[in-house]
């Protein structure tokens, strides 16, 4: 079924799919679907009625143990790393195909998963997978070496080769998503790949993985193991097989798994972790109304569940009013709270009901230390089984209040006014974090100014989210260590040679 197809079905049509869908529950070892060793499960919840979906295998140590020491054998026997770079590029473009293919089915396992509307799913999350999936398979036989200038008598090659099993964590937020944005790079390379999905929503990359062997990838090279994370995360950040480890979630648990790699074989750890992107509105910007929804889009698009969401905004106190009244307007138009599976729903549940606990508390927390709440209001008894809340916007913020500085992960913006461009870089600059900003003006001096100075890894001019493959994401201070996309991470996953050779 194509993509416009998929994007012409109605509600109903979703809702009786979801009826018939089948779900993957074990975790995926050796190119088969297996149970934890002891046989132990978690509720898969779907947040947008509490009831349960799948109960997942929940992975130990012993779990971990096994999809890694298949890992080790694959990467031993060479059965993927010594396929010609085409051959492999062939099977990381039929994943791709695959994946279109499957594009209703992993549609709605994401949607019923963590509550991500579907058309948002089938928008954008899919395209990306396929467009990251042909990015990486057509960089395989693009990576080269070098050979450097030396002495008569000498000869010096530098090559870059796969590292061996690395291991992949991600989060629920994007589920299929940031999880791509780490295997295909990762097979790319030519290494083999252990995935622990994030428990909220691993019902996607469950079916991915055995998608990869009916592209012909061979079992082994990509094995997953559902879990929690103190538990399945934990024993593959430990072991001492795993020669990296890549992750992305929490600033938290980054740190963590810093630690864990100290405690075990000093594996590399590559991080993409939290963020609270400003968004800085200069009085001479191009058009107050273009700004306006491009600022509600980046706070309200999956929920807020998103890394770099533009949940600072940075407002100049001349066009402060003006700027909240229309962003209250807009996005009280652009975002009402709905089933994810209707493909009119612009903004569905958060990921769990814990997660929603956790965003009240950090509004009400906003509320204590003496910020104003506009909207973010529950939605009505319809809606009451599910993990809802209505898009909110503080104002009469400061900086320094908690809901300025920690990240929220949830709809709930919070406006800060300045009074000069000094006072804007200072503020964007005040915050651990360093993963994304934006600069709205119509002085590209100015702009370029801010480009500079602004501590961040993504900036963008009079636009936000923007980008494509060619785009490193990634993030500076406590926002990670790590890029993702681009070239560059595909080369994160190689390590470098250097052969000197005497020639007489
Ligand atoms: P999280 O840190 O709670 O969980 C992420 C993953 O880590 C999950 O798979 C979880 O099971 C695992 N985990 C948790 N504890 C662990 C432990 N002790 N050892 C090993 N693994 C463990 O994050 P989340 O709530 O799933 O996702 C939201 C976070 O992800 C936000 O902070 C968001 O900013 C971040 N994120 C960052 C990017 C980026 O590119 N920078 C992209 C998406 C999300």
């Amino acid at each position: 079924m194509t993509l416009a197809q998929n994007q012409a079905k109605t509600h109903a049509q979703w809702t009786e799919r979801a009826q018939r869908l089948s779900m993957a529950t074990g975790h995926f070892i050796e190119g088969r679907h297996v149970p934890s060793v002891d046989n132990a499960t978690f509720d898969c919840i779907n947040p947008a009625n509490g009831r349960v979906l799948a109960q997942m295998a929940r992975g130990g140590d012993a779990d971990i143990d096994a999809a890694v020491a298949s890992g080790l054998q694959a990467w031993n026997d060479r059965r993927w790393r010594g396929l010609p770079p085409r051959q492999r590029m062939d099977v990381l473009l039929r994943l791709a195909d695959l994946v279109e293919h499957h594009a209703d089915e992993l549609a709605l396992l994401e949607t019923l998963d963590m509550g991500k509307p579907i058309s948002d799913v089938l928008n954008i999350d899919l395209p990306e997978v396929t467009k990251t999936l042909r990015y990486f398979a057509e960089c395989i036989d693009k990576v080269e070496g070098a050979v450097t200038h030396t002495a008569a008598g000498s000869l010096h090659l530098i090559t870059h080769e796969p590292m061996g099993v690395v291991g992949a964590i991600t989060p629920w937020n994007y589920p299929l998503l940031m999880a791509v944005w780490k295997l295909a790079p990762i097979l790319a390379a030519g290494n083999c790949v252990v995935l622990k999905p994030s428990e909220q929503a691993p019902l996607s990359c469950t079916r991915l993985a055995q998608l990869f062997v009916d592209a012909g990838g061979p079992p082994g090279v990509f094995n997953l193991v559902n879990g929690l994370g103190s538990e399945a995360g934990r024993a593959l950040a430990l072991h001492p097989d795993v020669i990296k480890l890549s992750f992305t979630g929490s600033t938290a648990v980054g740190k963590l798994l810093m630690a864990y790699a100290g405690q075990s074989n000093m594996k590399r750890v590559a991080l993409e972790t939290g963020g609270k992107s400003p968004q800085i509105f200069l009085p001479d910007l191009y058009d107050l109304d273009a700004a306006v929804d491009r600022a509600v889009g980046g706070i309200y698009d999956n929920a807020g569940q998103v890394c770099n969401a533009g949940s600072r905004l940075l407002v100049h106190r001349d066009i402060h009013d003006e700027f909240v009244r229309r962003f209250t307007a807009r996005a009280a138009q652009a975002y009402c709270p709905g089933d994810p599976l209707d493909p009119a729903t612009t903004l569905g549940p958060l990921a769990s009901q814990a997660q929603l606990r956790n965003v009240q508390a950090r509004m009400a927390r906003g509320l204590a230390e003496g910020a104003q709440l506009l909207m973010g209001e529950s939605p009505g008894a319809a809606l009451a089984a599910g993990a809802y809340l209505g898009p909110a916007l503080f104002v009469g913020a400061s900086n320094r209040m908690s809901i300025a500085q920690d990240e929220i992960f949830g709809p709930v913006a919070t406006v800060v006014p300045f009074s000069s461009d000094e006072e804007a870089l200072a503020l964007a600059n005040d915050s651990v974090y360093g993963l994304a900003a934006s600069v709205w003006t119509r002085d590209l001096n100015k702009a370029h100014k801010f480009v500079r100075e602004l501590e961040a890894g993504v900036v963008w001019v009079n636009c936000f989210g923007d980008g494509d493959m060619t785009q490193p994401f990634g993030g500076y201070k406590q926002s990670g260590n790590s890029r993702d996309k681009h070239m560059m991470s595909l080369q994160s996953y190689l390590q470098t040679k250097s052969a000197w050779f005497q020639t007489g």
